[in-house]
């Protein structure tokens, strides 16, 4: 699997609808290159958020398990990305106690 063949396969990655072949492919993938490795985990972190914030999502079997697979290679290999949403997450914070502490004075 190349980096372009990558990438059209994410959103089917997400959406829990790659058969366990391709996800054979997709994870071998993962492993070598770190471009597309980055680009996945951006994709994944912010779908996951989505989710969380609607709530009330009927969890299948199916679905556990991907996020299983999904969780142990976060864990692995995308460590780093973790630490710069981390990072936006605080910067994100600090501009909006920045913009209270502004609209409290102003
Ligand atoms: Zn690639």
């Amino acid at each position: 699997m190349d980096c372009k063949e990558f990438e059209k396969k994410i959103p089917d990655f997400i959406e829990k609808k790659m058969d366990f072949l391709t996800l054979r492919e997709f994870s071998a993938h993962i492993d070598e290159c770190q471009n597309c490795k980055e680009e996945l985990e951006i994709q994944f972190l912010v779908n996951e958020g989505m989710q969380r914030l609607e709530e009330g999502n009927a969890f299948d079997l199916k679905r556990e398990l991907d996020q299983r697979i999904a969780e142990a290679k976060r864990k692995m290999h995308f460590h780093n990305s973790f630490l710069k949403v981390g990072m936006i997450l605080e910067l994100l914070a600090a501009a909006g106690i920045a913009a209270a502490v502004l609209w409290l004075l102003l």
